[in-house]
């Protein structure tokens, strides 16, 4: 029986019963589904199972695109898309409009987009279903955003920090107050980061409000404020308002405006922690954002305290990966400065039914850690360039996102391709 199927039980019938079976059980692109093949008998059936098929292979959203003559069924898995299906168009009326009940949306509504949400439980898994429909030229078009809202996914050793990278964040968020940022881009998993910080300092002693756009994740025993811009919500008064309420630490979505970056550096001063999130490509980058943002660079040294940039490295399916051949040549050529260890061992990406082919399975954070010294202080507050403070910090012991990714490689945790299309993104 299938475990959603309460979810759907007061629900009408709809057509096409015969032709959803077939098509649930047949691949005809030789694409690995799971394994369950059993006989299903209705729409609302047929959607579960794609829904509990997309939590089994861990996605992160499901895309329904409608087109002339099929439905594309594709999942994002590690950030990349996988086409896992075309279904015949006579099931997209019907799977629209379940999708539609289950999010409280109108069914006889087509022409303008709706959004929605409804909620799920898989075993012991909580998740949270975010539905954007949008009606596309040939029918409307669903995404299904899987948010797992429960809160041990919220940890930096599950992220895959490694050991070091722990005990520096754990360092640099026991001061009382001071502004650390996380940089990455979109995508880059800040947030996830961001909350298990929160979720590590968090206790009944210190009070945390966070304000973000939109709120994702509830975590207990935090107080959380959703962004509304349209009702004149912004970071900044969000933020004003919050101070009244007498925080010990601050969580600010996104620093991106002058008023916001001002309220947290008046917020650090006055004796809080503030945590946000920057669009920098790297720690030293954060830092000249931030002066980008016209905050006095004597503020911005006197309340930043570290740093961290981040990205979400691919890694090799544990069951299929196989040694690769070492290329020292490979190296020098990406990497000229990159002292080859002896014992390096690669490994490329081959693919099976684990990883659904990819090669790829789950994702880990790279870190960069920068935690803002006494030197570079005042470089920060001599306005000095982003080279001059790089150089000062990989001094005192920076390990760059690159050095870490090419760590990775040479330890045959990634793959030659992947790591290339790592450090492309990190420039
Ligand atoms: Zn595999």
């Amino acid at each position: 029986m299938s475990m959603f199927r309460s979810l759907f039980r007061k629900r009408s019938k709809l057509p096409d019963t015969k032709a959803l079976e077939s098509y649930v059980q047949g691949d005809s692109e030789g694409n690995v589904i799971a394994a369950n093949t059993q006989k299903r008998s209705s729409t609302e059936d047929f959607l579960d199972f794609w829904i509990q098929n997309a939590v089994e292979m861990e996605a992160s959203d499901i895309h329904f695109e409608c087109y002339r003559t099929y439905v594309r069924v594709r999942y994002r898995i590690d950030g990349r898309l996988k086409t896992i299906k075309n279904l015949p168009i006579n099931l997209h009326s019907g799977i629209v409009t379940h999708v539609k009940i289950l999010s409280k949306l109108r069914i006889d509504e087509k022409r303008i987009p709706q959004d929605g949400r409804f909620s799920l439980t898989s075993g012991d898994k909580k998740f949270d279903v975010r539905v954007s429909i949008l009606p596309g030229y040939f029918g409307e078009c669903i995404v299904m955003r899987l948010l797992n809202s429960d809160s041990e996914n919220f940890s930096l050793q599950k992220l895959g920090a490694r050991d070091k990278d722990v005990e520096k964040l754990s360092n640099l968020v026991s001061i009382q107050n001071g502004i650390i940022v996380v940089a990455g881009p979109t995508g880059s998993g800040k947030s996830t980061t961001l909350y298990s910080i929160v979720k590590k300092i968090s206790s009944s002693e210190r009070k945390v409000i966070t304000v973000e756009d939109p709120v994702e994740y509830q975590l207990s025993g935090i107080n959380q404020v959703s962004v509304n811009e349209t009702i004149g919500m912004t970071f900044a008064t969000a933020l004003r308002s919050m101070l009244r309420q007498a925080p010990n630490i601050i969580l600010v979505g996104e620093i991106r405006d002058r008023e916001t970056a001002e309220i947290a550096v008046r917020a650090a001063l006055t004796g809080h922690l503030v945590l946000s999130t920057v669009h920098a490509k790297d720690t030293i980058n954060a830092i000249t954002r931030l002066l980008d943002l016209g905050v006095p660079s004597y503020l911005i040294a006197a309340t930043l305290r570290g740093v961290l940039s981040q990205r979400l490295m691919r890694k090799l399916c544990p069951r299929c990966a196989k040694a690769g051949v070492f290329d020292p040549e490979f190296l020098k050529r990406i990497a000229p400065e990159f002292p080859i260890p002896d014992d390096v061992k690669v490994s490329e990406p081959v693919g099976c039914a684990h990883c659904l082919n990819i090669g790829y399975k789950g994702r880990q954070a790279v870190m960069e850690i920068l935690s803002v010294s006494g030197t570079i202080q005042k470089l920060i507050d001599q306005k000095s360039d982003e080279d001059t403070l790089r150089q000062w910090a990989l001094q005192e012991g920076m390990e760059t996102l690159q050095v870490i990714a090419l760590e990775h490689y040479v330890r045959g945790e990634i793959g030659q391709e992947a790591l290339l299309a790592l450090l492309a993104e990190m420039n």
